[in-house]
């Protein structure tokens, strides 16, 4: 009875996502095809509508890459990683991003962290849109400070900007898909997140005070219970 209670909710949730990306794509869509009209009318003074073509085209490619990230069948590989070398890469990633914005990250790790079980890819996934939240909402410069510590059987991120900060009702709406503020962003960033959190068996908390920023809580657990390989349960329901 849960199960096909469970089985109905994700049907909702999944139907609920197919029309919020028909309705997001749509629009672009729309728009694009407007200025191709006009670009085939005209020969002279195209270029801006040539520009807006190709910004709407980026928009979709934007949505679409985050959606095939969720769809597409993973191998998941957990392993013993180590929360440093993980973050560094992350960083490092973003470091050119960071200095566009004048964004300076204050790193404070505690030296004897243990291994902990995660799949890298998924959890490097997660880092990168919280860093890069943070960047973004501080577009005049900015510190990020990324604290990890260890306690019994969980690993604690905790990372803390000094941006804009997020008002109290609209805490309660991040990770939901399309939830955004930004003129180009997604909105679904944090819905992956969340997803990819609650695949590890963790926890995200989200603290924020306005003109003086947003703490991002993170805690995962040292040791998975047994991971269930979801592409192989995928592959045997068809067979
Ligand atoms: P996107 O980044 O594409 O807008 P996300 O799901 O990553 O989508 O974030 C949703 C919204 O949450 C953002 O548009 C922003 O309003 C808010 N947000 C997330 N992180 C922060 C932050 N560190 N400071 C202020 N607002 C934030
Ligand atoms: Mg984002």
């Amino acid at each position: 009875m849960e199960d096909l209670l469970l089985k109905a909710e994700k049907l909702t949730i999944a139907g609920q996502l197919a029309a919020g990306v028909a309705h997001e794509i749509r629009n672009p869509m729309a728009s694009i095809k407007g200025f191709v009209q006009l670009l085939k009318a005209s020969h002279i003074n195209n270029e801006k509508y040539c520009e807006i073509v190709l910004t709407e085209i980026e928009r979709i490619n934007m949505i679409v890459n985050e959606f095939l990230y969720l769809a597409k069948p993973e191998v998941y590989q957990y392993e013993m990683h180590n929360c440093i070398a993980i973050l560094e890469e992350v960083i490092t990633l973003l470091d050119s991003q960071a200095n566009m914005n004048n964004v300076q990250f204050i790193k404070n790790f505690n030296e004897n962290l243990p291994l902990f079980e995660c799949e890298k890819n998924q959890l490097k996934q997660v880092f990168i849109n919280i860093i890069k939240n943070a960047i973004e909402v501080m577009p005049l410069g900015g510190n990020i400070q990324i604290i990890i510590t260890s306690k019994e059987d969980y690993v604690y991120f905790k990372f803390i900007d000094d941006g804009p900060g997020i008002p109290k009702e609209r805490l309660a709406h991040l990770g939901e898909p399309f939830y955004t503020t930004k003129e180009k962003g997604t909105g679904l960033g944090l819905m992956i997140t969340r997803k990819i959190i609650e695949e590890h068996n963790g926890s995200i908390v989200f603290s924020s005070e306005i003109n003086q920023g947003t703490i991002v809580d993170i805690s995962l657990p040292i040791f998975q219970e047994q991971q269930v390989d979801k592409s192989k349960l995928q592959n045997s329901t068809i067979a």
